[in-house]
């Protein structure tokens, strides 16, 4: 067992010893191992060289700790850090992380400014967002950007043949162009077709920056889904995110050298029998057909334990799947555990995503059960539920 930076041991720390936002009354937190995390990291270092990671830690790092993650990415070598808005980044640089950090999605001019002191690389998108910047009173000279190029996504980016235009027109704003790149819409489909024709495109636009001598330093395109399929030495970088917190980025290739790195774990908080035709939680949607053995948990929507696993979810008791019956509340489920060798007690562990005993269940498990992605499972993981990093 590794050691909990913040040790559980001997029980729950007392209350006065821990901050508000580590507290656990309800021994209900994620568990975030930095050591998988940073196995997933050398797994991608090693299969994409010459090009390097960008470690993509937006959205609270998919839930599992923006800034513990951020400095473990950098201890492991990472040199540059993505995340989709500059508050994202500020709160970064306030935790004296260092290095790069690219902002990927859209900007008010407005904050022009603090984007240039803190040294950040902000994206522009269009044409449009160019002239926004034009006719705003920021002053422009010195910001690093990337430019975004729309090579089939049509969500953000300027058309590929716009491209050597908006870099002379970036280039005499005094602006530091600092990269290019494209995102892929299909990267974790098994039909290559559509991920090449925007590869293409993507090459065909590097080609001409490079002819008039444009070609900046950093080139991007893949994502997790794409690395291993769409990258190329030509790009400096992969923007890593979800396969580096060991979950699949697609639902049709397995790696197994990904190792998840949150599991999710609580306790517990009551057992009890019900009898035949007693109905639980909300709404009585789940009737007991004979006596059984259930227990509380203390956890619910309010912690992004989705409601959508009323009446379907599992959680693990004693390495043994406990099915939720009746609705999840915003604060805590019920579980059937009659057929639990042993009847658990308050305080018994439960996992909600992770491994007990020989049985696992996944964020890609949690997922299929209520019709979304992994990604969308942890970063659901609210802020109530402490973070607790191995
Ligand atoms: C979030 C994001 C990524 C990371 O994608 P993963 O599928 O999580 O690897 C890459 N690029 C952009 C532009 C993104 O917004």
């Amino acid at each position: 067992m590794p050691q909990i930076r913040e040790s559980t041991e001997g029980g729950i720390k007392s209350a006065k010893t821990r901050s508000l936002s580590t507290m656990l009354s309800r021994k209900t937190f994620a568990e975030v191992s930095l050591s998988s995390y940073r196995h997933n990291l050398r797994h991608f270092t090693e299969r994409i060289r010459p090009s390097r990671i960008m470690a993509v830690v937006k959205s609270n790092a998919y839930g599992h700790g923006m800034v513990e993650i951020s400095e473990a990415s950098i201890t492991e070598g990472i040199d540059c850090l993505a995340v989709a808005f500059i508050e994202e980044a500020l709160e970064l640089r306030k935790k004296n992380i260092a290095v790069p950090i690219i902002v990927f999605n859209y900007f008010e001019p407005a904050y022009v400014r603090s984007a240039k002191t803190a040294g950040l690389s902000l994206t522009i998108s269009s044409n449009e967002q160019l002239q926004e910047l034009k006719a705003s009173s920021e002053d422009l000279k010195g910001l690093k950007v990337h430019l975004k190029i729309d090579t089939g996504m049509k969500r953000l980016g300027i058309r590929p043949e716009d491209a050597v235009s908006i870099v002379r027109d970036i280039d005499h704003q005094g602006m530091l162009l600092e990269g290019v790149y494209s995102h892929l819409s299909c990267a974790d489909e098994e039909d290559e077709a559509f991920s090449l024709l925007q590869q293409k495109a993507f090459d065909a636009v590097l080609d001409e920056l490079e002819n008039v001598n444009i070609l900046p330093e950093y080139r991007h395109l893949c994502n997790s889904a794409g690395a291993f399929r769409f990258n190329s030495e030509r790009y400096s970088h992969v923007r890593l995110g979800i396969a580096g917190y060991g979950l699949q980025p697609s639902a049709r290739f397995f790696d197994p050298n990904l190792r998840p790195v949150l599991r999710w774990k609580t306790a517990v908080s009551m057992v009890k029998s019900i009898f035949a035709g007693e109905r639980v939680s909300y709404g009585g949607t789940f009737t007991a057909d004979r006596t059984m053995r259930v227990a509380t948990i203390p956890v619910g929507y309010g912690d992004g334990y989705s409601r959508l696993l009323s009446n379907s979810g599992e959680v693990l008791i004693s390495g043994v799947r406990c099915r939720v019956i009746g609705r999840v509340c915003m604060d805590q489920f019920v579980v059937d555990v009659t057929d639990l060798k042993e009847s658990p007690s308050i305080g018994s562990e439960a996992v909600l995503i992770g491994e007990q005993g020989e049985d696992k269940i996944t964020a890609e498990e949690m997922a299929e059960k209520i019709g979304t992605i992994n990604y969308e499972v942890t970063c659901s993981i609210s802020g109530r539920v402490p973070r607790v990093f191995l």
